[in-house]
């Protein structure tokens, strides 16, 4: 099978190239960055680039995932986000080729305590949120054979995410003040690619194109900011005990106590069952990749 991967050098994009290579087998992947042909910001070239490899399944991990930052940049987030996972809808339309997007928990306005079903109305609240939604409709529009599937929290044991941030302050502060009126669930970059392979696997097959669909796609179980990141310290003390903690207290504190450009929403539960159903997958709790994480980033790290 020949896969085209955008964004290879994202959390979760790396986690992609290692988990498509074997279902690529005696294909191809072909896994691209933004200097090397993937630049989602050339519209022109991006297409052409899709019309040269000619790929049976395209996967975007590639976005504007600055979340502050679009809501003084929106026409920027806009390309990359929206008019981007377009040109790749329409070139995967006329080749009759898979195309798997990833969106996000920010196209809801986080009311209530319900998880989000795919069926819910969107209302994003940030401009991240609204240019997420956008490629959404687009791709809805324009591709028949699509997976969009919306995550939320995201992190790997390579690049910038909250846990690794939590990690560096608790070694830092004493007290560290932490966000408890946001709920969702930490959802591993290795989880994402594992089930995105099995799904690419499920609907390559002939007659799989009922497959194709929106679907949420988060861990198991459900905390906040603050719960996270005391079981991430927590665990990590355990793991290494011999680092220079510095942290002795993590105190809850709302929202309002943190002034960011963009808003968050404070429901980002996702309800995964039509994923787990329509794919025989059985998400993991959110605890078990987490603590993979920590065990990966700390047994590599050095005492200091
Ligand atoms: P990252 O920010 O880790 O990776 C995004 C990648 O996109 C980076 O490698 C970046 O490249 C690349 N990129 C940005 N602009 C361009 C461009 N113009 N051309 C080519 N590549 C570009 O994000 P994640 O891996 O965490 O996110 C993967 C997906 O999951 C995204 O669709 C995101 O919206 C979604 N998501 C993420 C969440 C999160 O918490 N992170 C939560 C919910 C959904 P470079 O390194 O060069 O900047």
């Amino acid at each position: 099978m020949k896969i085209l991967l955008l964004g290879k050098n994202g959390q979760v994009g790396q986690a992609l190239e290692r988990a498509l290579a074997p279902l690529a087998g005696s294909g191809e992947l072909v896994a691209l960055d933004r200097s090397s042909g993937g630049d989602l910001a050339s519209l022109q070239a991006l297409a052409e680039t899709v019309r040269q490899l000619r790929p049976q399944v395209i996967v975007n991990a590639a976005a504007y995932t600055a979340v502050d930052k679009a809501e003084s940049e929106p026409e920027q987030a806009r390309l990359i986000n929206a008019l981007a996972p377009e040109v790749l809808a329409k070139e995967a339309q006329a080749l009759g080729a898979w195309l798997v997007h990833y969106s996000t928990d920010y196209v809801f306005d986080g009311s209530g305590t319900r998880p989000w079903l795919e069926t819910d109305a969107t209302a994003p609240i940030n401009v991240y949120g609204q240019t997420k939604l956008e490629g959404e409709r687009l791709i809805q529009a324009h591709c028949t054979r699509h997976l969009i599937l919306r995550t939320s929290w995201v992190y790997a044991a390579h690049g910038s995410n909250f846990a690794k941030t939590m990690l560096k302050l608790a070694q830092e502060r004493e007290r560290l003040t932490v966000i408890d009126d946001q709920w969702g669930a930490p959802t591993g970059a290795e989880l994402l690619a594992t089930v995105t392979t099995a799904a690419i696997g499920q609907v390559s097959r002939a007659g799989s194109d009922s497959l194709a669909g929106l679907y949420h796609l988060a861990a198991g179980g459900e905390t906040t900011w603050h719960q996270y990141a005391s079981h991430v310290i927590g665990r990590a003390k355990a793991l290494r005990p011999d680092f220079p903690w510095a942290v002795q207290d993590i105190a809850p504190v709302p929202s309002s106590a943190f002034v960011t450009a963009a808003r968050r929403p404070h429901n980002s539960r996702l309800d995964t069952r039509k994923l787990q159903a329509a794919f025989g997958i059985n998400l993991p709790g959110w605890q078990q990749g987490v603590d993979e994480m920590l065990a990966q980033v700390l047994t590599s790290t050095p005492s200091k």
